[in-house]
């Protein structure tokens, strides 16, 4: 797929105010510093469009970007907030979560995993929540470029295989690096074919 233009469109802590214009949108998820913005900024080819490293605010509420005047990308806030206040991080779950269970639009959900990581409590038990719940999502390793691509690829195999421990198939699973554009081709082809059923 071609991106012709992807803009800001509206940033909001409540579903009901989410676009109501019936498009398929495509929400993207992960710990924070995993690469989310370098990604989405990476697949529209804007630079600027999702803020790197952390704007206050922003971070905290979803945000609509419109591609090519025809499909979203919504930016989710990160999970797993070691560093907030209880109450402030059972909010934030519940905005991610009312989301993710309610938004009809959603038409798939990227969760963001640094390639270099193990898998880590906190990203199983979020998988096996949306397991549960039916959300259709897909995993995307980022980074791939920090450890070299060979050892890239063995890490993600060895976190696919643990996975595979108590699932019997996976979900799609993206190779990606915002700094050599890789999976670019391969993400955006995916949601071109989701976005013409
Ligand atoms: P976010 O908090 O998930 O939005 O993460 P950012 O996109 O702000 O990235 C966090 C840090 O990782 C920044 O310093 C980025 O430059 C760096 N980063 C993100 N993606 C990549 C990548 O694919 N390769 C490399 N080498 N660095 C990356």
């Amino acid at each position: 797929m071609i991106i012709n233009s992807a803009r800001f469109v509206i940033s909001n802590a409540v579903v009901r105010k989410c676009p109501k214009d019936s498009r398929h949108e495509y929400a993207f998820i992960g710990r924070s510093n995993v690469g989310k913005s370098s990604l989405i900024n990476m697949l529209t080819g804007n630079k600027g469009l999702a803020k790197t490293s952390s704007t206050p605010g922003k971070t905290l509420l979803i945000n609509h970007f419109l591609v090519n005047d025809e499909w979203y990308i919504v930016d989710l806030p990160g999970y797993g907030f070691a560093l907030r206040g209880k109450s402030q991080r059972e909010a934030l779950e519940k905005m991610i979560k009312g989301y993710i269970l309610n938004r009809k639009e959603m038409t798939n959900l990227f969760v963001l995993i640094d390639s270099r990581h193990k898998p880590m409590k906190i990203d199983l038990e979020f998988f096996d929540w949306l397991g549960e719940n039916g959300v259709p999502f897909s995993i995307v390793f980022t980074k791939l470029d920090k450890m070299g691509s060979q050892a890239g690829k063995r890490n993600v195999e060895e976190y696919c295989k643990i996975l595979l421990e108590t699932w019997e198939e996976l979900p799609p699973v993206f190779l990606t690096s915002s700094e050599t554009r890789r999976g670019r081709d391969e993400l955006l082809d995916y949601i071109e074919q989701l976005n013409r059923l």
